[in-house]
């Protein structure tokens, strides 16, 4: 590498992005020392990401250090975790210190938006490889979870999904869309937003969660078979934005929608008398909830139309192997 790995820490990560109360001592050391905080649980996120396998080549340096971030923090919102802490483990093939530049931005500009500390890491030559792990906090024994989905709760999604999927497409020039639908596409996939806000809301409120990055039906079974139930969905009722309606037509929105990664929305059940909680959230935030279907005993991902008929749909989430 052309600047020492020394420098590179100290350039582009050390002193950047928020600076919290409760670190006693950051990047600089042979490890950081982080204050717990009374009352409450640590949540441990992990994931990496591959360059050319989890985001295409020709992506900025400013989108993948985004997205290195953006996904931990969608499942510590999964979790209903409040951001504290992160650490990165970062492989480049070579210091370009123009790539880095933009990468650093990146992620710590969406650190500091949550105000999340970088506090350590790791940096080694070899193929574009970022992982991030990242710590946050849950009142003890209020951490959101897969399992426990009861018969009857309705199931929940935020935003709009599939976009993320429609916009991987305009990216890699698989899609003719309109300019201006093609572009609110792209920057879904680009920049998702994790819902991190809405995650510590639903704290008491959902008996299930989980962030949607496989798409909706493979997430979605995680949930029931975690909590040992079954869902009927209403392709209808799917929420699909109007971009990804004017690119893609009924059918494949609605594949994109129920199969498309990335979109990292929350999937939640909430049971029937909390339901009604959910009014707070829609009035004082922009992302919209929509309840798209209901838990049931029998096991298993069912799809009705618009008549209430089960309709028959194979429908495969991304696979890593
Ligand atoms: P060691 O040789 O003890 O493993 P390093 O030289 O790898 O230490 O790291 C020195 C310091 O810089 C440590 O505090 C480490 O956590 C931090 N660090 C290394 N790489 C990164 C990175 N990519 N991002 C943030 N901090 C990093
Ligand atoms: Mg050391």
């Amino acid at each position: 590498m052309s600047i020492s790995e020394f420098e590179l820490i100290d350039r582009y990560f050390r002193r950047r992005g928020a600076r919290r109360n409760d670190v006693v001592i950051g990047i600089g050391d042979d490890g950081a020392v982080l204050r717990p905080r009374p009352g409450h649980e640590l949540v441990l996120v992990t994931d990496t990401i591959v360059g050319g396998v989890h985001f295409p080549a020709m992506m900025s340096a400013g989108d993948v250090g985004y997205r290195a971030l953006a996904v931990n923090l969608s499942d510590l919102a999964a979790m209903g975790a409040e951001p504290a802490w992160c650490s990165l483990a970062l492989t480049l093939p070579q210091a370009d210190e123009t790539w880095l530049q933009g990468f650093a931005d990146g992620l710590l500009e969406l650190a500091e938006r949550f105000d999340m500390e970088l506090v350590g890491g790791d940096t080694t030559r070899g193929p574009l490889t970022v992982t991030v792990t990242a710590h946050g906090w849950v009142p003890a024994g209020q951490a959101l979870r897969r399992a426990g989905a009861g018969t009857g709760d309705g199931v929940y999604v935020s935003g709009c999904l599939g976009d993320a999927a429609a916009g991987l497409r305009v990216v890699m020039g698989e899609s003719t869309c309109d300019a201006e639908s093609g572009s609110a596409l792209t920057r879904r996939f680009l920049r998702p937003e994790p819902r991190v806000a809405l995650g510590q809301f639903l704290r008491g409120v959902a008996s299930s969660a989980i962030d949607v990055s496989d798409g909706l039906a493979a997430d979605l079974r995680h949930v029931l078979e975690a909590s040992a139930r079954g869902a009927e969905v209403h392709l209808a009722r799917l929420p699909i934005s109007a971009p990804l309606r004017a690119c893609e037509h009924g059918e494949s929105a609605i594949e994109r929608a129920l199969g498309g990664g990335d979109d990292y929305e929350l999937c939640f059940t909430v049971p029937p008398g909390r339901e009604s909680t959910l009014g707070d959230w829609l009035a004082e935030d922009g992302v919209p909830l929509t309840r798209i279907g209901t838990v049931v005993e029998r096991p298993g991902l069912r799809f009705v139309d618009a008549g209430d008929v089960v309709v028959d749909r194979h429908i495969s989430g991304y696979a890593h192997f």
